[in-house]
């Protein structure tokens, strides 16, 4: 058996399993689980330090994720937006394909909490009607492949689909949404990324949430996959009491591009029902950001957005930087706070005759 599937056979997926020193009663927690799957392999298992770190919190089941009613079953409203079973076309060029119902970790935060780790979430039967969708739709130039993860799939049903997508014409982009460089980083193999290579233009976007995942595996993991000529982006969520400090967001998107991952998104949480003790208030997102542009590299920042609840897609915000006064013209704010009058077209420093007619 390879080493990455041994993990996930090694993980524990129920709280009475956990070792000792983390501590839990099982009693109420074994209720959490029978309605929102726990898995943890022996990996990220790993990376927790002690009770309560950033690590545990992600992954340990909390009696909170039944108790508290707030949220959404189906936040997006993926299901309304799904014209076949497991496949979301709410953009008019791209959609969002679910090709797998596992994950290597179950995290407490999932927006998908209602069905992944669940038996039916995918099957081949959903799969052949999302390709034949996809087929079908000339307008789609992009597909995400998300899940679950979809490289806990096995490398020939990996294959089978990159190979029927790339068989499509109109399919410019392929894009494969997976935490396993950062929670399985065993999984990417290079046999894995042999197969995913051959399938270019592909990218990958992983979700690294703590400056902790980076360790030395989900590193190489990452390495492999540039070094296949694959661009690695990275979405974070910010989540309450794990990575909602600006300091923390920043140092991980400065380690992330040091393994060579590139920030793409930092999301909002999503109104997702049994995730309400992770939510955070908007202005976190836009302080985050706000210690970010102008104090760090440009490739450093992601785009801050939230999905909205009810389906209609992501908004990207930023912190206010550009004000318009009365008289039309523009007043931006530096990093430092500092404002500065944006000349308009007309005004002399742009040099004279620039917008003479007949230009
Ligand atoms: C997030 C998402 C996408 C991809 O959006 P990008 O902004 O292109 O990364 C596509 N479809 C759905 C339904 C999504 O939720
Ligand atoms: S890896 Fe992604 S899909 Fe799976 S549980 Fe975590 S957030 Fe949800």
């Amino acid at each position: 058996m390879s080493k990455w599937k041994k993990l996930l056979a090694e993980s524990v997926t129920s709280p009475g399993d956990l070792p000792g020193h983390l501590g839990l009663s099982t009693g109420e927690l074994d209720e959490v689980v029978r309605t929102y799957p726990m898995r943890i392999n022996p990996y990220f298992l790993g990376l927790i330090k002690r009770k309560g770190d950033p690590i545990y919190a992600q992954c340990i089941p909390d009696t909170r994720e039944i108790t508290d009613p707030s949220g959404l079953e189906d936040p997006l409203d993926e299901e309304a937006r799904s014209p076949v079973p497991g496949l979301t076309h709410r953009y008019p060029d791209r959609v969002l394909f679910l090709v797998s119902g596992r994950c290597a970790v179950y995290c407490r935060f999932c927006n998908r909490k209602r069905k992944v780790g669940k038996p039916g979430m995918v099957s081949n039967t959903t799969i052949e009607a999302g390709l034949r969708y996809i087929r079908d739709h000339h307008e789609i130039r992009d597909v995400l492949l998300s899940g679950g993860d979809p490289l806990l799939l096995e490398n020939n049903a990996l294959k089978r689909i990159l190979s029927a997508l790339r068989a499509m014409r109109h399919v410019e982009i392929i894009r494969i949404g997976t935490r396993v460089p950062c929670t399985l980083p065993q999984r990417v193999t290079p046999a894995l990324t042999d197969l995913l290579k051959k399938y270019h233009p592909l990218y990958v976007v992983t979700h690294f949430n703590h400056p902790r995942e980076i360790t030395r595996q989900s590193a190489s993991a990452c390495e492999r996959l540039a070094d296949a000529g694959i661009p690695v982006g990275s979405q974070t969520v910010l989540l309450r009491g794990i990575n909602d400090r600006a300091l923390t967001i920043r140092e991980l998107m400065r380690k992330l591009l040091t393994i060579r991952v590139r920030p793409y998104y930092l999301f909002q949480a999503d109104l997702a029902r049994g995730t309400a003790h992770f939510w955070t208030p908007l202005d976190t997102g836009l302080r985050v950001l706000d210690q970010i542009h102008g104090h760090t590299s440009g490739l450093c920042a992601p785009h801050f957005a939230v999905d909205l609840p009810g389906g209609g897609g992501k908004v990207p915000m930023l912190p206010d930087y550009a004000e318009k006064t009365e008289k039309g013209r523009w007043i931006l704010r530096n990093y430092q706070g500092k404002k500065t009058l944006y000349p308009p077209p007309e005004a002399e420093c742009f040099g004279e005759g620039r917008h003479a007619k007949g230009e």
